[in-house]
């Protein structure tokens, strides 16, 4: 069975949780070890498909379906270990599994209480796949001392108790505030938040503070005696220029070191961290810059759009020159003039969304990438926008829409070139829904084959003609449009291997204009960039020479 590691995080929340057990996970791994890293969230939420991303930040989609949150989307960049429905759990989703077994009458009839039954099912969940790794390592969200997250701390304290000595350990991130005044780093709180966790009975092994300043000898060993941590298990985490820096920063700090210890694992395993060295590189060697603007709707919280973000900077990487990012708000040219606001940019990224709210401006920055020539990369909603342009202003479909709309205002305006899906085929079997089921769970989700026409920028650009991309809409732009958008020169460059549902178009005489009803930026790794990002920034290099 693995060895599990369990963090938690105190004082503050955005301490990066999430990235501190990422880099812990990439150390493992370069010492030779396998790992799967876990989320657990405090939440009343059942997933967070249906949460704002706004509020929650993007929806990370796993190959097998499940709608989860964007740490995950770390875990898989820094660990290029595809996450599964199973590494990812909320308190909604335990409570619902609970509520649903009394239902069925699981539970005999027996009074159910928090302890033993739902910290059973979160125990239960814990073990799951238990057997396939060396280590498992397991976030919880939140910060200690939230009521939501008590039955989690409960079930992880059953679970080391339950395990033999020395399988598991607790890994606590904190953070050391500085005082300008006196000068001085302060440790009370990371005091008090240890105490919380000894309160309900837990330890940690190995304590991890984020710091501003740099943290002096005499305070680690403070933190040491008064925390009951060994000092060399006293970790510094210092801001980071970028986050893929963090697996070498917490290696030089001796987290991976401290953790081997704490397990007695001896001799450690030496590391090879020849892949971050060539990461860290390409991070800080660059010749150039491209500027590249997405136009979205949720620009102001850049979460929203967290895996987009990083697979651009894998693209920047791959070509090394630093990619600068602008947010462009696209409901603000939902009525004037596109131009002014996209003028200057090497290339124009439409992300995905829901809603009608902005779109006419993402219609018309796709017109302007069209005719002017710029690199433009649509994903999901995005292309589906850039079929609408190309039907309403090429093709001459004047009422060209999406059904999304229609359905949304209750009315009929458009005529849908993009229509509601009702079953499609996955693998072998054909999946049917209605678009009245619940608003979670309703959309093709998950890992789809796509076969791509030999000859076409997108083969080209993947190098073969049969791809796997995960997926997460309502909508699909309708097959009877085909004919009559790709003699004007929109081709319909990758399909569903059925032939049914158009997987990516691609206007033939244009330097580079791609729209992917998938999201490839889900399987981006900053070791093993995402081919359309890579080559995206590639053109967008291009046209920034031309200017
Ligand atoms: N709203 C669109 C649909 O449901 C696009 C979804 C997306 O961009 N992820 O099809």
């Amino acid at each position: 069975m693995a060895r599990y590691i369990f963090i938690t995080g105190g004082v503050v929340s955005s301490l990066g949780k999430g990235l501190a057990s990422a880099a812990l996970g990439a150390l493992l791994q370069a010492r030779g070890f396998s790992v799967r890293l876990r989320k657990l969230d405090p939440y009343l939420n059942v997933d967070p498909g249906t949460m704002s991303p706004f509020e929650h930040g993007e929806v990370f989609v796993t190959d097998d379906g499940a709608e989860t949150d964007l740490d995950l989307g770390h875990y898989e960049r820094f660990t290029g270990v595809a996450a599964r429905k199973t590494d990812s759990i909320s308190s909604g989703r335990i409570y619902s599994n609970v509520l649903e077994k009394e239902r069925r009458g699981d539970y005999l009839g027996k009074t159910i209480q928090v302890v033993p039954h739902v910290t059973n099912e979160i125990k239960d969940f814990l073990r799951i796949g238990g057997d396939e790794v060396d280590f498992m390592l397991c976030e919880i969200g939140g910060t200690v001392g939230d009521i939501e997250g008590l039955p989690f701390f409960e079930a992880i304290r059953q679970f080391i108790h339950e395990r033999p000595r020395g399988e598991c350990i607790l890994m606590h991130i904190t953070l050391l505030p500085y005082l300008a005044a006196s000068g001085e780093l302060k440790t009370k709180p990371t005091q008090h938040s240890v105490k919380e966790l000894q309160s309900i009975g837990l330890a940690p092994d190995v304590l991890v503070c984020r710091s501003e300043h740099a943290i002096p000898e005499r305070e680690r060993e403070k933190i040491a005696l008064f925390c009951n941590v060994r000092k060399e298990a006293v970790i510094p985490a210092y801001d980071l220029a970028s986050i893929y820096e963090a697996p070498l920063a917490y290696h030089g700090e001796g987290l991976d070191q401290a953790v081997l210890d704490a397990f007695q694992i001896s001799p450690a395993p030496r590391p090879d961290l020849r892949k971050w060295e060539d990461v860290v590189d390409r991070i800080r060697n660059v010749d150039g810059a491209a500027n590249i603007a997405i136009v979205g709707k949720y620009t102001q919280l850049e979460d929203a759009y967290k895996s987009i973000k990083e697979a651009l900077v894998h693209g920047g990487m791959a070509n090394r020159v630093k990619v600068n990012v602008s947010w462009v708000d696209a409901e603000v040219f939902d009525t004037e003039d596109a131009a002014p606001h996209l003028e200057g940019f090497h290339a124009i990224l439409v992300p995905g969304g829901f809603g009608e709210r902005g779109t006419e401006g993402k219609i018309k920055a796709a017109e302007f990438a069209r005719t002017r020539n710029i690199p433009y990369l649509g994903i999901c909603l995005g292309m589906q926008m850039a079929v609408i342009e190309a039907a309403r202003n090429v093709a001459g479909v004047a009422r060209a829409g999406s059904e999304e709309f229609d359905h949304e205002k209750g009315e009929k305006r458009f005529e849908p070139v993009v229509y509601h899906l009702k079953e499609w085929v996955q693998g072998n079997h054909v999946v049917e829904r209605k678009l009245g089921d619940d608003k979670g769970g309703t959309m093709r989700l998950g890992a789809y084959n796509a076969t791509l026409t030999p000859g076409s920028r997108v083969a080209d650009v993947y190098g073969t003609t049969k791809i796997e991309e995960r997926h997460r809409h309502r909508y699909e732009v309708d097959i009877r449009y085909r004919e009559k958008l790709e003699t004007c020169g929109l081709a319909f460059s990758g399909m569903s291997p059925d032939g049914r549902l158009p997987e990516i178009v691609e206007w033939k005489d244009h330097p580079w204009f791609i729209g992917v009803q998938f999201h490839p930026e889900l399987k981006s790794k900053p070791f093993d960039p995402h081919p359309l990002f890579r080559d995206f920034v590639r053109a967008a290099v291009e046209t920034s020479r031309l200017v």
